[in-house]
């Protein structure tokens, strides 16, 4: 199916139901009326000299336009190009220059920007600046009256950005097929139906905010609450206000919200939202029993990539059965864990690379053949580069990426442990272990540690002490270093290859 069939059933299935409610105006669209813009804004795009299969980027915050736009594009054939908004300088002239955009619907707030970019990189792509509340945006009786294109499952639909956490952002192309499989996963995995609703609290630049909550409800027919942005101070007023029934969110939110006060102090009621969703990053398991403990609604962790459409593993909906630390059993999609070395399938408890195939599964890198060809197999298996093992049921748990495994004299260690263990001491906030060259064990590990407002008492000795415990001699990091703040990516990923770059820290 394409995202045309799926807008097109709805529209004919639920005309009046609601898919979308902007909170900040109030206004709402329907499936008919969703389906009636799709086709106007397909036709305006033609009428402004656009081919099907040329990209458009997005460069908006999120909002009533912003989602009509993502999914419209798609609808007329042609490929929607969402733009990261925390881009930084490098990685916006990257994704500008790289995409062959045609035309960029850009916010005010970004017009100026783009617009340099587009000078210093000499491209000439058409701006069009847009107010993301706005009714209308062209007009759409002076459209000309055209047949639309064709669109088949196998056309591209969308050119997604990674997120940049390991190097520059990789262009991933991502087929119509690709995009309703993941919105299907998501849908089948929660067992959603049109009663249910979601706060769309991530920005639909990410993959995770476009799959799980714009594309999945198109799916099953559900609705959206999409404000401009996640703002914790009106995060539970807006899910209780509008009723909605699941929520969807990144670890980062989940330590806001878990530093702000509890939402049924004023009276809330969070009754009606029957689960959280939680990707993109590893949670962790303190934070995650953390959240459970603290507002009564279960957390399903899941994992997710660009490549793969968003879903990839995710936990069960019996609670009884989820596990905590893991991000669930293959959903969707087939999975294995194979030895890096050999490409040879693992068996439970051994870590090696997780490898996932199925209808979710990208069709490549942008220009790239090179890195495609590393990444695809020809038999359909992706590699995803990260690190982890299955247990007996099949629950993959996460070690990290091999790009950031640290091996200390031939031992291979996950960072992610080192991580986890300075988390559980009472006053480490953040926690972030990477190697560093070493003269006897070729690498040895260092670790970067935030500390939580008013426990600036605590020293480098008591913390490696508590990695003794906890870790064991071998483990402990030889270097803990204090900072203000850890290096994050736009999405709000650690970035632990930028710690390497910082000065070489002082001995602790
Ligand atoms: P880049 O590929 O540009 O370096 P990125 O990999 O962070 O950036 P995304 O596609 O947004 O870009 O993120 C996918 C990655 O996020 C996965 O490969 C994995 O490393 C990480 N990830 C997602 N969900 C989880 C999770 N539940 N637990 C651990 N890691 C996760
Ligand atoms: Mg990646």
């Amino acid at each position: 199916r394409t995202v045309r069939h799926v807008i097109d059933a709805q529209a004919a299935e639920r005309p009046e139901h609601l898919y979308l409610i902007a909170p900040e105006t109030g206004r709402g669209i329907t499936y008919a009326r969703l389906r009636e813009h799709s086709v106007a804004l397909t036709r305006y795009l033609l009428g402004r000299g656009l081919n099907k299969g040329d990209k458009v980027s997005l460069m908006l915050h999120n909002g009533y336009q912003t989602a009509r736009l993502f999914l419209g594009v798609m609808y007329g054939g042609f490929v929607v190009s969402p733009v990261n908004l925390l881009s930084q300088p490098t990685q916006l002239r990257h994704v500008l220059d790289h995409s062959d955009s045609k035309l960029v619907f850009v916010g005010a707030d970004f017009e100026q920007r783009v617009r340099a970019m587009l000078k210093e990189i000499r491209r000439d792509i058409a701006v069009e600046v847009i107010d993301v509340d706005a009714e209308e945006i062209f007009d759409p009786a002076a459209v000309p009256q055209v047949l639309l294109p064709e669109v088949d499952e196998e056309d591209d639909a969308l050119l997604m950005y990674t997120s940049g956490t390991t190097g520059l952002p990789k262009g991933v192309v991502l087929t119509h097929k690709n995009v309703v499989s993941g919105g299907f996963f998501v849908t089948q995995a929660h067992q959603l139906t049109p009663q249910d609703r979601v706060l769309a609290s991530l920005p639909l630049y990410h993959i995770n905010g476009q799959i799980v909550t714009a594309v999945a409800p198109l799916v099953h027919g559900g609705s959206v609450v999409m404000p401009h942005r996640f703002s914790v101070s009106n995060f539970w007023d807006l899910a209780c206000r509008y009723g909605c029934t699941w929520i969807n969110v990144v670890p980062t939110i989940i330590s806001y919200l878990l530093n702000s006060p509890d939402p049924r102090g004023k009276g809330l009621d969070l009754s009606k939202i029957r689960f959280c969703r939680s990707a993109s990053a590893p949670l962790p398991p303190v934070q995650h029993k953390a959240f459970e403990e603290k507002f009564g609604i279960g957390i399903i962790e899941t994992f997710g990539m660009t490549e793969t459409a968003a879903p990839c593993f995710t936990n069960p909906l019996d609670p009884a059965r989820r596990k905590i630390g893991s991000p669930g059993q293959a959903f969707g999609n087939e999975a294995k864990i194979v030895d890096p070395d050999t490409g040879r399938p693992l068996p439970p408890g051994q870590v090696g690379e997780m490898m996932v195939r199925g209808d979710n599964v990208m069709r490549g890198y942008y220009k790239d053949p090179a890195a495609t060809a590393k990444t695809l197999e020809p038999d359909g298996w992706m590699h995803t580069g990260d690190l982890g093992y299955m247990d007996e049921d099949g629950f993959v748990f996460v070690t990290g990426r091999i790009k950031e495994l640290i091996i200390k004299g031939g031992e291979n260690i996950a960072p992610r442990e080192i991580d986890e263990a300075l988390l559980k001491h009472p006053a480490v906030l953040e926690a972030a272990a990477v190697g560093i060259p070493d003269e006897h064990y070729g690498q040895e590990i260092a670790a970067y540690v935030v500390l939580k407002e008013g426990c600036e008492g605590c020293t480098q000795e008591e913390l490696t002490e508590f990695c003794r415990e906890q870790l064991g001699r071998y483990k402990t990091p030889k270097l803990i270093r204090f900072v203000p703040e850890l290096p994050k990516g736009p999405s709000g990923k650690v970035q632990r290859l930028k710690l390497l770059e910082l000065q070489s820290p002082p001995s602790a």
